[in-house]
């Protein structure tokens, strides 16, 4: 309702290279940043930005994070003890496992499944060799049983302490996600009735979701990026990469990056066009190490709709605010989404969250800068505003995650409604495939009465939480008795 102000005024009017520039609030600023190459970046930049505003009316994106290892590569590196004896603690999944403890004289044993003695790990385990007191490295680490190899390379013998290398994953299938855990009690038992169907759980098992997408570069993302981090949840950052706002290159992208953050694509030079979206990806993968997955149209340009696929797995539009719903037929490359009101206060944004809420949905919000501050983009939003939306929804126990990270939950429950079944006995196996771009290491939160998950060969971990988390990389998993 909020918004609508504001679109109604800026939605019909046609977008022209200079038409609206006036409306943005502090021009000299924009100037001042965006000036090159004889022409005036500041009316560009601003007709652009309306134009995101008034199409705005239509797209919004994000992009991916790293996820964690799907393969159960080795664990962290352990530490080695100073006195003898105590065995390495198992590694669980992808949980680093604690590593041997050296017996000063001779190195460090193994982790993973080390018995109590300290001594060599479990079978299956890479094998800790002892190091040899005086001289000899620690031990190197035990894998576990399946999992990936333990890392650990000693220090030096003697006194030292060897450094035993941390477990792997055991003998178990892939996972866990880096989903946070679900709200609920996580003593759940685990269902020990008659294997039948596999039901995905809505949102990770979050009643709702929620996505805050920030445009355009805008310094003023950087000054309350870490008091976005410590309210909690991970964001999206659509970066252009070509002289716009905040250089790419700026060493605090990055770091909202490793934080698990989402860098995504919003194009070399904010318009849509298939070299200029290629552009940005690999720009932004020279830059951070990883390509987006992500996309959000420049001013919610519909033309970047057909240029997405086999580019991204998703395009985040402007338009329609209206919540995403599981299994719904939104366009992954048009994708809903809301932009907050200049200023808008939190009940604004808290009634999109109740309205989610009610109908099982998630929001996608595209916001420009935040005041106060040196916001220069489109339709600013106040901190105190945003930042009393974003407590709410985390006290609603809403899933706060980057475009990808629910994105490909919503998409991956989408395609595995469509999944092929075979019956093989008791068993049962579900097929299915992930469009062009999907990004690797996504789960899926799933129930079943009963019987065992098994994929990759292997059982799967049940959450206590109440699920189980299947990998969508598999493309399969097979339900036995
Ligand atoms: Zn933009």
């Amino acid at each position: 309702m909020i918004a609508t102000s504001s679109r109604s005024s800026a939605g019909p009017r046609p977008l022209t290279p200079h038409g609206l520039r006036y409306t943005l609030k502090d021009p000299p600023s924009c100037r001042a940043t965006h000036i090159f190459g004889g022409s005036n970046l500041f009316s560009r930049k601003l007709s652009l930005c309306l134009g995101s505003l008034v199409l705005s009316l239509a797209a919004c994106s994000a992009d991916p994070n790293p996820d964690g290892d799907a393969d159960g590569s080795g664990g962290s590196v352990g530490d080695g003890g100073t006195s003898a004896g105590t065995g390495a603690a198992p590694g669980s999944g992808a949980a680093p496992g604690t590593g041997g403890l050296g017996n000063p004289g001779s190195g460090g044993s193994g982790g993973g499944f080390g018995p109590s003695d300290g001594g060599a790990p479990h079978a299956g385990g890479a094998g800790a060799a002892p190091g040899v007191g005086g001289t000899a490295a620690g031990g190197s680490g035990g894998g576990g049983a399946t999992g990936g190899s333990g890392g650990g390379s000693g220090d030096t013998g003697g006194s030292e302490n060897g450094t035993g290398g941390g477990g792997g994953g055991g003998d178990v299938g892939p996972g866990p996600s880096d989903i946070p855990p679900a709200p609920g009690p996580d003593n759940v038992p685990r269902p020990s009735g008659t294997p039948g169907n596999i039901t995905v759980i809505d949102w990770a098992g979050f009643p709702a979701a929620v996505t805050y997408s920030f445009d355009d570069n805008d310094g003023s993302q950087l000054t309350y990026y870490e008091q976005m981090k410590a309210i909690g949840g991970r964001y999206t950052f659509f970066l252009v990469t070509q002289n716009f706002g905040v250089a790419i290159s700026d060493a605090r992208w990055k770091a909202i990056y490793e934080d698990g953050n989402e860098i995504g694509n919003h194009t070399t030079n904010h318009s849509c066009g298939t070299s200029n979206i290629d552009g940005a990806n690999t720009a932004i993968q020279t830059t951070f190490g990883r390509a987006p997955s992500t996309l959000a149209a420049p001013n919610g340009d519909t033309s970047c709709t057909g240029q997405a696929p086999g580019r991204v797995f998703l395009n985040r539009g402007v338009t329609p605010e209206s919540p995403v719903k599981p299994n719904d037929n939104s366009n992954p490359y048009q994708l809903n989404c809301y932009i907050p009101a200049t200023g808008q206060a939190a009940s604004a944004y808290n009634s999109n969250i109740d309205s989610a809420l009610s109908q099982k949905g998630w929001v996608i919000y595209v916001i420009h800068g935040i005041n106060p501050g040196t916001s220069h983009t489109f339709q600013p939003v106040s901190w105190d505003g945003l930042k009393g939306a974003i407590e709410y929804a985390k006290s609603k126990n809403v899933w706060i995650d980057t475009l990808e990270n629910i994105g490909a939950y919503w998409l991956g429950q989408k395609e595995f409604a469509k999944a092929m079944t075979q019956t093989n006995g008791a068993s049962k196996t579900w097929t299915w495939t992930l469009p062009d771009k999907f990004p690797t290491g996504k789960y899926l939160r799933v129930k079943v009465d009963g019987g065992t998950l098994i994929q990759d060969g292997k059982p799967l971990t049940w959450d206590p939480h109440g699920y189980y988390e299947i990998s969508l990389d598999e493309k399969s998993v097979t339900l036995e008795p």
